[in-house]
Formats: structure tokens, C-alpha cells, sequence
């Protein structure tokens, strides 16, 4: 049984973003990279799937620069994924480039039991890329999940939706699930895990082998903004009562809003 992760890699929320001299792209000089938060929750299910049904072959697979995303599958590894699959793309592909990627790579491999995704990427935000890969594999998916219940080929998830309501579906494997926070508690990677991870397999294969480029992006970035500077915090000094008359004061006749 063949099991996909797919894994992003993406800023911290830590790290300041700084932008290029033309502002058209953001500058990923002093960039942290690490695993989307999702994908670590995708990653974790994976694991205790193949935990459940040791004849599961788990691989991470991911689309991105080398340089920096190699990292992201050493990762996986070391928390338990057998090996990776890294789509070597320096040009910036849009959802439908990637989904693409992921796809034509997947049925390379011979197509998959279950593809673990996340729910969303931190940065591109999108929500697009699970999705599209099931429809481009013309296999079923949930996404959002938060609860998966496995019975053979069957599989009953429950994924929340919005107002806190749950919805439960149940589809049959093949199928792709987004993984969602509160599915699980993703693991650490340990320090035998991480030696064991630097032996383990990464196949490379470039987007030109899975007839993907840049070119056929339909979405590009032009110009990025970063956020307005929020003025620095004003503390108000005294006791209550001198706190909340200044308070008044300074929304009246700073901010303006009384
Ligand atoms: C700062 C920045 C730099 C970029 N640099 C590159 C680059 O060098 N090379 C390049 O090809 N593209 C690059 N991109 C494009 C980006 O990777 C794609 O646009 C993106 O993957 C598509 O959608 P999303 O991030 O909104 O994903 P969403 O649809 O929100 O992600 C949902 C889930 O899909 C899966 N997924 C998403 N993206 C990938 C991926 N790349 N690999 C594996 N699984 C994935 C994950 O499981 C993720 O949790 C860059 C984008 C940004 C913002």
C-alpha cells in the first residue's frame, strides 16, 4: 500500500518578511523555513496509518527549490516517513502547476491507497492544492478533517465546518484527506529518527519530467505590500480611575473614535 504525504515548506511565523528593492517578490535572505503546520498533522496520520498496517510504505513528497526544501522531506523522514520524492521547482507554479506536479509524480509511482495533504499552507493560503490533486487523480477527498475512522477500504471522517458544526462522510480508498488541526498530535522527530532519515531515499525529478513549468502559471505575483506599521503601544500610567479618565481622553481626542 502506498501512502503520499504532501508536505510544503514555508516561512515561520517568526520570521520577519522582507520584500525585494522592486517589491516583486519576497526576499527569502534570512527566511526559516519549515514544515506548513498542516502538513505536520498530515505527516503524523500517515505514520500512525502505517503503524496500523506495517506493509504501508509512506513517502513525503513535496514541490520546491532543492536547495531549501530538502530539508522539509529529512524532516518527514525523521519522524517516520520510509522515503521522499522531491519535485525540483525554482520557478514560483501556481496551485494548479503544483497539484499538477504532485499528481503526474503520484501516477509515476503507480497512483496511491491514500494521499495525506493539509488543509491549507500559511503562505499561499489557498486551500486549492489537496483538492485539485483528487480531482486530477479522479479519487475522492475530504478535506478539513479532524477525525478519520478506518475500516478495510472504508473510511468515515469527520471535518468541521463553519459555526462548529461536524459533517461526517465516507468514502472508499483511493481517496485524499486534508488534514485539519485536532486530527492528532504530531510527533517529534527523535534523534534516531533523524540519523535514520539522512539514509533514507529522496528520488528527484525535475517538473520538466511531469510536463509542468512556470510558463503555464495562470497566477503570478507582481507586486507585493507588507502590512502597515502599527504604532508603538502606549502604556497609561496611575491608579484605575486615572487609567480610564486618560484612556477617554486620548480616544477622544487622538484616535478620534468617541
Ligand atoms: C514565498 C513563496 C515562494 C515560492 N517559491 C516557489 C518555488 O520556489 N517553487 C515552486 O514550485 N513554487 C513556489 N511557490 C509557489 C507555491 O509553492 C505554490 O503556489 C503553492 O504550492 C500553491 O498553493 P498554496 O500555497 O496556496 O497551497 P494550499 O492549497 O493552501 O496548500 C494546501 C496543501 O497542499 C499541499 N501543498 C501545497 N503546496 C505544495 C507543494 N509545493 N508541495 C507539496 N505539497 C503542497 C500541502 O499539503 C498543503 O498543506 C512559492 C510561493 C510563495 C508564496
Amino acid at each position: 500500500m502506498r501512502i503520499f504525504v504532501c508536505i510544503k515548506q514555508v516561512p515561520d511565523t517568526e520570521t520577519r518578511i522582507k520584500l525585494s528593492a522592486d517589491a516583486g517578490k519576497i526576499d527569502e535572505a534570512g527566511i526559516k523555513w519549515v514544515i506548513n503546520p498542516y502538513d505536520e498533522f498530515a505527516i503524523e496520520e500517515a505514520i500512525k496509518f502505517k503503524e496500523a498496517n506495517p506493509s504501508a510504505q509512506v513517502t513525503a513528497i513535496t514541490v520546491g527549490p532543492k536547495a531549501r526544501v530538502n530539508n522539509a522531506l529529512l524532516t518527514a523522514m525523521a519522524m517516520g516517513a520510509d522515503d521522499s520524492i522531491l519535485i525540483d521547482s525554482t520557478e514560483s507554479l501556481d496551485g494548479v502547476q503544483t497539484a499538477k506536479a504532485l499528481a503526474a509524480a503520484i501516477q509515476k509511482e503507480g497512483g496511491a491507497h491514500l494521499i495525506y495533504a493539509g488543509k491549507l499552507s500559511i503562505d499561499g493560503s489557498t486551500s486549492a492544492v489537496g483538492p485539485m490533486l483528487a480531482e486530477l487523480l479522479k479519487i475522492p477527498h475530504v478535506s478539513v478533517a479532524t477525525e478519520i475512522t478506518y475500516s478495510g477500504s472504508a473510511l468515515t471522517i469527520k471535518r468541521e465546518v463553519e459555526g462548529g458544526t461536524m459533517e461526517t462522510y465516507k468514502v472508499n480508498t483511493p481517496a485524499l484527506i486534508a488534514a485539519n488541526k485536532g486530527l492528532n498530535k504530531p510527533r517529534f522527530a527523535s534523534l534516531p529518527g533523524i540519523m535514520k532519515a539522512k539514509k533514507k531515499p529522496i528520488k528527484e525529478i525535475p517538473t520538466s519530467d511531469l510536463g509542468v513549468t512556470g510558463a503555464n502559471s495562470a497566477v503570478s505575483f507582481s507586486q507585493f505590500e507588507l502590512p502597515k506599521e502599527r504604532a508603538a503601544c502606549k502604556m497609561i500610567a496611575g491608579d484605575a480611575k486615572a487609567q480610564a479618565k486618560e484612556l477617554v481622553r486620548l480616544l477622544r481626542e487622538e484616535a478620534k473614535v468617541l
